[in-house]
């Protein structure tokens, strides 16, 4: 099967994708759905978002390929895991993955390390959070092909979500697969955007990418003069970025803040404490409720699949 991709590395043998038709900012060509192919039929890895039409047609390649034996969830994200449930429909095969907290319709977790075969092919389980605490990629031990999920993108990066997503555990886990990378014939199969051979340079790229943000945030923050809002240091440090998507940096920005703050080197100051108006003491004026102040609350992008992360509302300082 060729590649959705125009510029992507070739898939290895027996392996295909059927990108599913949720193209957005945040997914960008949309989600990849991989099977790989065994002899005695395949494994699925993210069913993707709940398209009837997409789960159709990977049942359709399944059943090609002698039937799907299991579908293989990367994280509970729904753009990954929200058609497993109409594709166990369609296939009868389990789902599994890290954990039923993760992904609640699972049928079996994948602990780290566990390897699951089909044929004579064998896939690793790694367990790699940051990005999401349940978040699995899958090594396909013959090819030397890693299916990365949300770890890395083909381009561009990804958004790390506190409390889901978490900097330290993220740049951890980035490291692990680096030095899983060290031999030949390594592949990046992501779950967004194109497969890519350079998996060195994908990985270093992105480990010294936050390395960069988080001298951007610490210099954003200053000597600790003022205290700063999330909005306010996301406009300061991603200047290199539209401006429609600093909603969505907003998310790895507190992920730094939260990282800085376990390192003691920044904190916060709650948000929601009534403010005096502006010269409210002299006037006698009442204060500014807290329902007055959450209308400058920092915009988000994705409140709907991740919430509203604790410590987004407040203030932060240079400690
Ligand atoms: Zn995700």
């Amino acid at each position: 099967m060729s590649s959705p991709y125009t510029q992507a590395a070739p898939l290895p043998a027996g392996v295909s994708l059927l990108l599913a038709p949720n193209p957005s900012p945040m997914t960008l060509q949309g989600t990849n759905t991989y099977l790989v192919s065994g002899g005695d039929g395949c494994v699925v890895i993210d069913p993707g978002p709940a398209i009837s039409a997409h789960q159709a047609a990977v049942a359709e390649a399944a059943r090609m390929l002698g039937g799907a034996r299991a579908l293989l969830i990367t994280h509970g994200h729904p753009d990954h895991v929200a058609g497993a449930a109409a594709l166990r429909e369609l296939t009868g095969a389990p789902i599994w993955a890290w954990s039923r907290e993760g992904s609640p319709l699972a049928d079996a977790t994948l602990a780290d390390g566990a390897v699951v075969s089909v044929g004579e092919r064998r896939l690793r389980a790694l367990h790699t959070p940051g990005h999401r605490y349940d978040h699995l990629c899958y090594l396909l031990e013959d090819a030397g092909a890693i299916f990365a999920g949300d770890l890395v993108a083909g381009a561009g990066t990804v958004v790390i979500a506190p409390p889901e997503g978490d900097l330290s555990d993220y740049l951890a886990s980035l490291r692990r697969l680096l030095a899983l990378s060290s031999g030949e014939r390594r592949l990046v199969a992501p779950g967004h955007g194109p497969t890519r051979a350079d998996t060195r340079e994908l990985l270093e790229g992105y480990i010294a990418h936050r390395e960069q943000r988080e001298r951007q945030l610490i210099a954003a923050l200053g000597d600790g003069a003022r205290a700063w809002s999330v909005a306010e240091l996301v406009a300061r440090i991603y200047t290199d970025v539209a401006p429609e998507l600093w909603p969505v940096a907003a998310y790895s920005t507190l992920a730094g803040l939260l990282k800085l703050e376990r390192a003691g080197l920044a904190h916060r100051e709650p948000a929601n404490e009534p403010a005096m108006a502006p010269g409210a003491e002299e006037s006698g004026q009442r204060a500014v409720s807290p329902a007055e102040t959450a209308a400058e609350r920092t915009p988000l992008a994705l409140e709907g699949v991740v919430g509203r992360p604790d410590g987004i509302d407040a203030r932060w300082r240079r400690a």
